[in-house]
């Protein structure tokens, strides 16, 4: 048994850089999409984001072979858009979010949905549903200098090949610099945080062997095998 051992930063990729990303924590927000509230059984509203989190080691960069994940018989993908900060801040206000980014990825917040189901049923948190092991796959990071910072533009993912979620960007409740403006007022944002920003309608179970691909235009593709 060990329990000293040498640290172990997770980090993403930056396109065309050697350098990678140190990554600190990984935020996500949930029902950002109407259509995807909706498919959840609920009605959008402009109630305050709803916030959760994963360990920062459940990140897949790159993509490539992700394990089945024990403890689930209900597997969802839901790809999003990824907001990756570079400098710090608390009590930002939306007008001054975009300088707290470093840039943009595409990622999967992958759900053991049955788990899902049966916290909010009993009123539980989310972390078993959420937080499991490889259940953060994400594309390399591209610089908000290169990308721009996006509001909209096609957000997609087929599962072996077959288009299962189609959305836009532009169709987030609440959008990038509104989820920074919340987010900084609970926790202090800085360099190497990630946030999962909400995924478009289209949600379902996916399987051993399958293959995920997805995409945000002009920000980049993922693509993920089921192993
Ligand atoms: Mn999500």
């Amino acid at each position: 048994m060990s329990y000293v051992y040498p640290p172990s930063i997770p980090s993403v990729g930056i396109a065309d850089r050697a350098e990678r990303f140190a990554a600190r924590r990984v935020y996500c927000v949930g029902w950002n999409y109407a259509e995807h509230v909706r498919e959840m059984g609920s009605e959008p509203d402009r109630e305050p984001p709803v916030f959760f989190m994963k360990p920062a080691d459940a990140l897949v960069p790159n993509g490539g072979d992700v394990k089945y994940p024990p403890a689930t018989e209900n597997l969802h993908y839901e790809v999003e858009l990824v907001v990756a900060i570079g400098a710090p801040g608390a009590d930002i206000d939306a007008s001054a979010a975009t300088e707290l980014i470093f840039g943009y990825a595409v990622g999967l917040d992958m759900t053991r949905r049955d788990l899902q189901a049966h916290a909010k049923k009993h009123g539980q948190p989310w972390g078993l549903a959420k937080g499991f092991d490889q259940s953060a796959p994400i594309s390399a990071l591209h610089p908000a200098d290169e990308v721009g910072h996006p509001s909209r533009g096609r957000i997609w993912l087929e599962v072996n090949g077959e288009r299962r979620q189609d959305g836009d960007l532009s169709q987030m409740i609440w959008s990038v610099p509104e989820i920074i403006q919340h987010l900084s007022r609970f926790f202090e944002l800085k360099p190497g945080d990630l946030i999962f920003t909400g995924t478009p309608a289209g949600v379902s179970a996916v399987t051993t062997g399958d293959r995920l691909n997805g995409g945000i235009e002009g920000i980049d593709t993922l693509a993920v095998t089921l192993s």
